[in-house]
């Protein structure tokens, strides 16, 4: 049987190639909204004092825009839980399969779909927002305005907020406007990329961890491994050993189901967690049972 981080630096490897692909995917789907997105629309709200909200909300079908990435995020799961099999230890890995049609599967995928499109939809139309009364307070012509506004649809609140910033600090230092505008349209590109990789980071943690559970999930109900005497172990992922939040739940073993001390019954804990759980059998004529670690409260850590 292969140790818990030799699984999972296997994991991490399937899921760093499924990112490089998720990322491409969510630029994409962004820049084809930017191409589409209506500047009169920008320019009402402009002039309108920066109603941001109803800038791109009432018309853009943001899950539409979004829902390319959906087929990434089923293929993840499917590889996560296809590989997750090769990690059983015998008999139940030579019986074995994952089905993606099972109810459980299905409904796992739509709850990850959903957890996405609810985090990066509400942060996008409130970025679009800040941008847009920002611009329309500081009476930044029109044409300017739409200019640097169409590249930061798809970033969220911190991004145009520090965009903002840059954009007052290189007036006052005397650039011309449109100067000013051309960096940073620049700049939003870079902080799309930027972005694109944090959701998939941590969507795809949610989808690799989510394929393997449901996988196991499918052996319980056929009786192929039996629940009570697995274990779920939290293992970090190597690059994150330095994470204040993680870095504690390193080898913290819990019965399957059961939340962890930090109140997640699975990682991703925060944005860009790449943690893994791994499931553990326990022998209960040989082994004590791992006792019962106390709970924190669960924190509501915002993940992109
Ligand atoms: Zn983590």
């Amino acid at each position: 049987m292969i140790s818990g981080i030799e699984e999972q630096k296997r994991v991490h490897r399937l899921q760093v190639a499924q990112e490089r692909k998720f990322e491409q995917t969510y630029i994409q789907s962004m820049k084809k909204l930017q191409d589409q997105v209506s500047k009169q629309k920008i320019r009402d709200s402009l002039n309108s004092g920066g109603a941001g909200s109803d800038l791109i909300v009432s018309y853009v079908d943001w899950k539409n825009a979004l829902s390319p990435l959906n087929q990434d995020i089923a293929e993840t799961t499917t590889l996560a839980a296809n590989q997750g099999v090769k990690f059983l230890s015998q008999p139940a890995r030579s019986k074995a399969v994952y089905d993606p049609l099972d109810p459980g599967a299905i409904s796992r995928l739509q709850s990850d779909v959903e957890k996405m499109n609810g985090q990066v939809i509400p942060q996008s139309m409130e970025a679009l927002s800040i941008a847009t009364r920002d611009m329309s307070r500081n009476n930044v012509k029109v044409n300017q305005a739409v200019s640097m506004i169409i590249p930061m649809i798809g970033l969220n609140k911190p991004q145009v907020t520090h965009l903002t910033g840059v954009r007052a600090a290189m007036i006052e230092d005397g650039m011309s406007d449109k100067l000013v505008a051309s960096r940073i349209r620049t700049m939003a590109n870079g902080k799309l990329r930027e972005r694109s990789e944090s959701i998939a980071i941590t969507t795809l943690t949610e989808s690799v961890n989510g394929g393997r559970q449901e996988m196991w999930n499918q052996q319980f109900g056929k009786n192929i491994l039996d629940p009570n005497t697995q274990f779920n172990k939290w293992i970090t992922s190597l690059d994150e050993r330095t994470c204040s939040l993680c870095a504690p739940m390193h080898g913290q073993v819990v019965r399957v189901g059961e939340p962890f001390s930090n109140g997640y019954v699975s990682p991703p804990r925060h944005s860009r967690c790449r943690c893994s759980l791994v499931l553990r059998h326990y022998n209960p004529a040989s082994q004590a049972y791992p006792s019962r670690i106390p709970r924190s409260p669960l924190l509501d850590i915002p993940r992109f």
